[in-house]
């Protein structure tokens, strides 16, 4: 037998022995939809034993991305601004329509992939606006484009906000989560420490999963509520202080609004005044003041709400492979590869 079998047959083996010794159900979340991803791809579900359950949480930047900020973008395509998104946006819903729709009604939105492509198009295509999105891990780049002149419409955000509201909530009781391994290269271990429960930081590979699910399990034996590391490899105790001086130096916190979990406190990254040349939302205020719709929103069966607080699985939403599927995305979750139902909708494509 392959040596890689073996070695993911005996963590599983592992997982197996510690789980028969908790005699009741425990609840593992993961935070990023990369995490998701692999437990999909190797169908890790359904081979864990069966009172370990995971649950898949805020991990997916689109999906959080507020009903709001899209309206904000869709009116400054409508206005004539060109903008600059990443391709998992494209079909994002705001309240009336999308930047796709936006675009078939004459917008010029442009899908790049990376932010030095929106600063080259920034060179030749008159006032660009770049839709900044993502957490800590997105966030560095974006300041340094800003830096260099680039005008964004920043809808960046702070993940450990999110983990204290879901934790706060008390809508869930999880027993552990598996911390998400890009953002923890950004801010590293240490801002991770107020959360009084099991923690591990972990790689993407499936033995990485695996490993820090055998060494969640492990926490919750011994009774302990720590922040362990199983992405040495990546991720440092300190995390990449000069990444985290670019967001300190470019932006400023404020509270944000998460699709799906409302207003979180000190969530939200701005752009401090002092680069307000490169902030669409100060640029651009009087074509965003203008009244819209995001509070007149049709009412709708998608459950995303519930699928990123962790309370639902995609197969309990009514639309799921119905009506909803990545061609025809009914919510933000079916929006974004790294969305929970597109990775389960995808999956069982396959
Ligand atoms: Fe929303 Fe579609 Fe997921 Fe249902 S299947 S929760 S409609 S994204």
């Amino acid at each position: 037998m392959p040596k890689i079998y073996l070695t993911y047959l005996s963590y599983l083996k592992k997982i197996k022995a510690l789980a028969s010794q908790i005699k009741r159900e425990v609840k593992l979340m993961t935070l990023c939809g990369t995490h998701s991803q692999t437990i999909a791809q190797y169908n890790l579900k359904s081979i864990l034993p069966t009172n370990i359950r995971l649950k898949a949480g805020p991990g997916c930047p689109i999906c959080v991305t507020s009903v709001q900020d899209i309206d904000n973008l869709v009116k400054l395509s409508l206005a004539g601004i060109p903008l600059a998104i990443y391709g998992d946006a494209w079909q994002l819903a705001g309240s009336e329509m999308s930047l796709e729709k936006a675009k078939a009604q004459g917008a010029d939105v442009a899908i790049i992939y990376s932010v030095e492509e929106a600063l080259s198009l920034s060179r030749w295509k008159k006032n660009l606006v770049f839709f900044g999105v993502g957490f800590e891990t997105t966030a560095p780049m974006t300041a340094w484009a800003v830096k260099k002149g680039l005008t964004v419409y920043s809808s960046h955000k702070l993940f450990p906000p999110a983990m204290g509201a879901l934790l706060n909530s008390g809508e869930l009781k999880i027993d552990g989560f598996i911390n998400p391994g890009h953002v923890s290269s950004i801010i590293g271990l240490k801002t991770y420490q107020k959360f009084k429960i099991p923690q591990v930081v972990a790689g993407f590979k499936q033995e990485d999963v695996l490993i820090a699910i055998r060494m969640l399990l492990k926490q919750i034996i011994e009774s302990r509520k720590e922040v362990e590391n199983e992405y040495r490899r990546l991720v440092k105790p300190e995390g990449n202080p000069q990444a985290l001086n670019l967001i300190k130096e470019v932006f400023e916190i404020q509270p944000a609004h998460w699709r799906g979990l409302g207003i979180i406190p000190a969530s939200g990254l701005e752009i401090k005044k002092k680069f307000s040349q490169g902030d669409a939302k100060r640029k651009y205020q009087d074509i965003l003041k203008k009244q819209d719709k995001s509070n007149f929103s049709k009412p709708s069966a998608c459950q995303c709400s519930a699928v990123l607080r962790g309370l639902k699985e995609p197969q309990e939403c009514p639309l799921f492979k119905k009506v909803c599927a990545p061609e025809n995305p009914q919510g933000p979750c079916m929006v974004s590869i790294e969305g929970t139902c597109y990775i389960d909708c995808a999956l069982t494509l396959l």
